[in-house]
């Protein structure tokens, strides 16, 4: 159905900053005006919404996500990250089942979509992509669901040849990219440079290259990981991840906390974009990645509530609030205002993902994918500057209604397309079912 969502004060995100009060009309999934009198087609039926002067934004990118890791919400708190890794992630990636990844991820997107996510980049997992995929035709989201690849090793750590990996990311390509009017996209998830071997790295960019995919890893999170990386690759982890090719326009790798002076430069040559996640970056005490000059430098930084084992939760409003205050006591109060971190969690995001003329912001001919977020509640009040409400006060009961394409998909606590007691249900009983596999 086609929608008028009437007396909002629109946040629109655009280039030029804009902001309106007014309506907004969407016809096919497409946003055809934003303003006071949208012009309707004859005949058509319209669904209205009555936003009542809350703040309609477009809906959040998250550029770092694993939906397969969110039934291990709580189980491997208060560690650093390699042991994080090796002592209970892996192995219970390695035990996940087809309906296990499926229970995690359809409560991955449920949560998600409740914080008023409405597109994401999942890193993956090495099996059962499948799944992921099925849980986002369902959820109605946008999202770029990697296939992860990590090569075989000894224990239980979840891997398999490159070749394999190939194999499955050429059948997914033409079973999922690009399905359902472009809102489920394939990308590629070589996890870490210590997980792959060089020559596994240097194909992976060449399959994302000729595919056209996104590509995404994690690199430089923490100091035990770049040593490791320099001893055996002999290069900063990003120099070395330039070196195989993995980094460019197509290319948003996580974290990025501990950086050399040159990696500032390469990430800026090569237009690399950098998933910022304040939260998984303090709670595996990783240390602070240093945002504000690479916003300065003229990096693409985005936010990602990365996975719920190193979070606790999905919810971007944590990841914008945190993302905004971290850095001010190093850099001064200016740096990471309010304007500068929405961007990230919307426009900018939208552009890592190669999503820039599609999503990101409320414009005439883009994808409806928007948020309304509600201004009455006394922690929103008085309001004078919107990009100050949302991104310092705001929080999860605040957010009214979620559109994904066109389409209503959430509103006031209730999802249109899913029934969240199942959902929850089922990823408690898989989560035990992982359990017994381990
Ligand atoms: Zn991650």
């Amino acid at each position: 159905m086609d929608l008028i969502i009437e007396n909002a004060n629109i946040i629109t995100m655009d280039d030029k900053e804009t902001l309106l009060s007014g309506s907004v009309l969407v016809e096919d999934g497409i946003i055809k005006s934003v303003g006071k009198n949208p012009k309707r087609r004859n005949k058509a039926v319209y669904q209205v919404i009555d936003a009542e002067g809350g703040f309609l934004l477009p809906g959040f990118v998250q550029t770092h996500i694993h939906t397969g890791q969110t039934l291990f919400r709580g189980m491997a708190d208060d560690l650093e990250l390699l042991d994080w890794l090796s002592k209970y992630i892996w192995p219970l990636e390695a035990a996940h089942s087809e309906k296990s990844v499926y229970a995690s991820a359809r409560l991955s997107m449920l949560e998600m979509i409740s914080s008023g996510t409405t597109t994401f980049l999942d890193i993956g997992l090495v099996h059962h992509t499948e799944a992921i995929f099925r849980a986002l035709s369902e959820s109605g989201m946008r999202g770029i669901v990697c296939k992860m690849l990590m090569d075989k090793s000894s224990g239980k750590i979840p891997g398999e040849d490159i070749s394999e990996s190939e194999k499955e990311i050429r059948y997914l390509y033409s079973a999922y990219h690009n399905s359902e009017n472009g809102r489920m996209m394939l990308g590629i998830g070589p996890r870490f440079a210590l997980s792959l071997r060089e020559d596994s790295l240097v194909r992976s960019a060449g399959i994302a290259k000729e595919l056209g995919l996104i590509i995404t890893t994690h690199s430089s999170e923490n100091i035990r990981e770049i040593t490791a990386v320099k001893d055996r690759f002999g290069d900063s982890n990003i120099a070395f991840l330039n070196r195989c090719g993995i980094l460019g326009n197509n290319s948003v790798i996580a974290h990025c906390i501990w950086l050399e002076k040159k990696d500032f430069d390469i990430l800026k040559e090569t237009k690399t974009s950098v998933a910022h996640c304040p939260s998984a970056n303090l709670k595996l005490a990783s240390g602070f990645a240093r945002v504000p000059e690479m916003l300065d430098y003229g990096i693409n930084v985005t936010l990602g509530a990365d996975g719920a084992p190193c979070n606790n939760n999905l919810n971007i409003l944590n990841e914008i609030r945190l993302a905004a205050l971290i850095h001010k006591p190093r850099v001064g109060p200016k740096k990471m205002d309010a304007k500068t971190v929405l961007k990230m969690a919307t426009i900018c995001g939208a552009k890592a993902l190669g999503l820039g003329g599609q999503i990101g912001s409320i414009e005439a001919g883009k994808k409806a994918d928007m948020v309304i977020i509600d201004n009455r509640g006394p922690h929103m009040n008085p309001v004078d500057n919107p990009y100050s409400a949302v991104v310092y006060s705001s929080d999860l009961s605040d957010v009214r209604y979620v559109i994904s394409d066109g389409r209503v998909i959430y509103k006031e606590g209730r999802h249109y397309l899913w029934d969240r007691e199942e959902i929850v249900r089922k990823a408690v009983s898989e989560k035990r079912e992982v359990l017994k596999r381990l």
